[in-house]
């Protein structure tokens, strides 16, 4: 047994020298020590043997066993390296295959409807304002024509930080801020957009929205200055067969004070759901600067006139996107950002 035993080494040696393959190296690996191999077969015959001569023939084949597996682990490595080296040696780049194309980002909705309106303003002459989004009570309601007891406070409630601090309820802040800086130039022709807060979470309303604010100051500015800058950016927005209308309403920073409303963009006027069967959508609110809020800005409202207005961005992408809920625009779900 102990010859057969060398006999099977020296055969694997030998073998190992010609092999060229891992396939042929796999089912030499099989055929020597797998569990129905040779080396198995012959332990099989252990149970013929003195005590002794088992002790001896175990402690051999063990011994030879083991070199086998170093001797076939070897050659694997090498046959492994040989086919690696090959192949680097064989392979070429073909560098005419086209790229693989990567997944290209898209602008938000929001981004996509505020890059819309800037830029039907700035075609009318406006320029873009900014101001902060944490703001002194002073601006948010003061200089606004809002004072302290004053009701329209109630609603617009906010986050406040201190009693003084909060985050603005609205893009109007600015209004003041520009005029404060530019006094007594004119004329101020801004708009301002920006994230404003409220506290209000349902399907209509989110803590978290977006506005853009319009002022225009200077010298014979009347109504209808306000309704021509309106109905053009309306028709460029939704379409030249739309209709508007404005109904009276009441802002504290404007005097007069209106509501304006388009036809409706989904049924054309005829009445649907979206508009609740009336024919028409509310889509912003503006007016007559008041004579207060021109003196905090400091311009004499004996010398100048203005118009301002405001609409929630939201708002205008629901409508034009035809978007049921306004919280789908922060879900940030890849199904509804991928159809813009
Ligand atoms: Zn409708």
């Amino acid at each position: 047994m102990l010859e057969r035993l060398h006999g099977i080494k020296k055969e694997v040696d030998s073998k190992l020298v010609e092999i060229a393959s891992m396939a042929e190296l796999n089912e030499l690996k099989v055929r020597i020590l797998g569990r129905k191999g040779e080396i198995t077969g012959l332990l099989r015959g252990l149970k013929d043997l003195t005590q002794e001569e088992r002790a001896e023939f175990g402690r051999v084949a063990n011994e030879v066993k083991e070199e086998l597996e170093l001797a076939i682990n070897n050659k694997s490595e090498e046959l492994k390296s040989r086919e690696l080296l090959t192949r680097l040696e064989q392979e070429t780049i073909d560098v005419t295959l086209p790229g693989l194309p990567l997944a290209n980002g898209g602008k938000h909705p929001l981004t996509l409807v505020m890059e819309e309106i800037r830029e039907i303003f700035m075609g009318m002459g406006f320029s873009v304002a900014e101001g902060p989004e944490i703001e002194s009570d002073y601006y948010n309601f003061e200089a606004l024509n809002i004072p302290k007891d004053h009701p329209a406070r109630d609603m617009q409630d906010s986050f406040y930080i201190t009693e003084e601090i909060l985050l603005r309820t609205h893009t109007s802040p600015c209004q003041v801020r520009v005029m404060e800086k530019m006094a007594p130039e004119l004329p101020v022709k801004i708009i301002v957009p920006g994230k404003v807060y409220r506290r209000d979470d349902d399907a209509t309303h989110s803590p978290m929205f977006q506005q853009v604010e319009g002022l225009l100051v200077d010298r014979n500015i009347s109504f209808g200055n306000l309704k021509g800058t309106l109905m053009t950016f309306a028709r460029r927005i939704f379409g030249d067969d739309l209709r508007v209308r404005y109904r009276p309403s009441f802002f504290p920073f404007t005097e007069p004070s209106a509501e304006m409303d388009i036809s409706c963009v989904m049924c054309k006027g005829a009445g649907c759901r979206v508009c609740s069967h009336t024919g028409w959508l509310e889509i912003l609110g503006a007016g007559m600067v008041n004579p207060n809020v021109l003196r905090y800005g400091g311009y004499d409202p004996e010398e100048v006139t203005g118009f301002a207005f405001g609409m929630g961005i939201e708002r205008i992408a629901m409508l034009k996107y035809g978007v049921n809920d306004l919280r789908l625009f922060f879900d940030n779900d890849r199904r509804f950002l991928q159809q813009f």
